[in-house]
């Protein structure tokens, strides 16, 4: 057997973590449900909220080698991976840099959670690399970015950000969500702690909640010591049902990606749109920096409608492509940030960070692109009738 990683994506997404069948041979995992394991004479105390449940174990080793990091650990959701994350290195009197524009759930966890636990924090001013040095403290101890951002595309220098925490030994998270381990591997790039929210591109299919953490062991073992404290570990069941997903990881997010350029270059000549946002537009600021980090753009883009075109009215006209809080699966959606994932924002956070009431956030699916474009054309003359 060849050694696990050198084996190919497909191969790794298919077979790297499975839970053999000794018994039955079956061709998929077996599902582990219980929550009580012997304690005797045994080397592993395994308990669900220890996240080493057989099924939990063996998913991370998936998880980990598609991340390209020595080990990982899976959560009940992604914001359950981003507190934890964040909780297990922080004390009080700690101060953390952030990227300006992220997800607002991480936000709002950083605005309403830090100040009661005595951690300082500071946002950049934008995202790039030359924003962060100046914002170091004595007592930084995490710099936290996400690349590409929710929802403008912004492209975050990884290799730049990790040198600068490097010189000061200060440790690096990435959210790395809207790239999926397919289009983006950061470690190689000199980050040490990966996060997902894995009910997105990890699961694929607008079914399970999820969160996973890659990073090196040692930092996985300082993690699971505050995890099992916060408790958010996964349930057996949608750990496999995690596993299933992850086995065409591969293939639906090449497919994705490949869609969601055609839609970019489509909604880039379209009259009735005033911008579109997508790393893999020449147009994009940073398309040079995200052909250098990127495997592939992603299928998330971001497009503004000319003024006098309502965004919520052209999403109700919408017939295939279904207006959606969440992204990545399979399926085509939009949302527009500014009416809910950036709702909890007041109107002048949301200007700063370049939120228009009239942008609206397309996740692209595996649709055929000439159903989805007839599906735009179709909504934008009726919202302009
Ligand atoms: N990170 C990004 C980029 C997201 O888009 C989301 C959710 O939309 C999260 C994190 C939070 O993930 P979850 O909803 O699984 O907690």
């Amino acid at each position: 057997m060849k050694d696990q990683s050198k084996l190919g994506i497909n191969t790794t997404c298919v077979h790297t973590g499975e839970v053999k069948d000794e018994q039955f041979k079956g061709a998929v995992s077996p599902i582990y449900m219980s929550t009580s394991y012997a304690f005797d004479n045994v080397d592993v105390k395994r308990y669900p909220r220890y996240y080493n449940t057989p099924n939990q174990e063996m998913l991370c080793k998936k998880i980990a080698a598609l991340e390209h990091t020595e080990d990982a650990l899976i959560f009940s959701s992604g914001m359950a991976a981003i507190s934890t994350a964040m909780f297990a290195f922080l004390q009080k009197g700690d101060h953390v840099i952030i990227q300006q524009v992220i997800y607002g759930g991480t936000y709002n966890l950083i605005v309403t959670e830090f100040d009661k636990y005595g951690i300082e924090y500071s946002f950049t001013e934008s995202d790039k690399a030359d924003d962060f040095a100046p914002l170091i403290k004595e007592n930084t101890k995490i710099i936290y970015i996400e690349t590409p951002s929710n929802p403008l595309l912004g492209i975050t220098d990884m290799k730049a950000i990790g040198a600068i925490a490097k010189e000061n030994d200060i440790i690096t998270m990435i959210d790395n969500t809207f790239a999926s381990p397919i289009n983006q591997v950061p470690v190689d790039f000199g980050i040490d702690i990966i996060i997902h929210s894995a009910t997105k591109y990890m699961g694929g299919h607008s079914d399970i909640s999820a969160g996973a953490i890659a990073a090196s062991k040692e930092h996985i073992e300082l993690i699971w010591k505050t995890a099992i404290n916060l408790g958010g570990n996964l349930s057996d069941q949608t750990v496999w049902l995690l596993e299933r997903s992850l086995k065409t990881l591969n293939l639906r997010v090449k497919e994705q990606t490949r869609n969601a350029q055609i839609m970019a270059e489509y909604l880039e000549l379209n009259p009735n749109i005033d911008h579109v946002y997508y790393p893999g537009l020449k147009s994009h600021p940073q398309y040079e920096l995200a052909k250098k980090q990127m495997k592939g753009f992603g299928a998330m883009l971001s497009f503004e409608l000319k003024k006098g075109i309502d965004a919520m009215k052209f999403q109700n006209y919408l017939q295939l492509i279904k207006p959606s809080m969440s992204l990545a699966g399979l399926e085509s959606t939009t949302v527009s940030p500014a009416q809910t994932t950036h709702a909890l924002l007041n109107e002048q956070e949301r200007i700063e960070r370049g939120i228009a009431d009239g942008l609206i956030r397309f996740s692209v699916g595996i649709e055929e692109s000439e159903d989805l474009i007839a599906d735009i054309e179709q909504a934008i003359k009726k919202v302009k009738r």
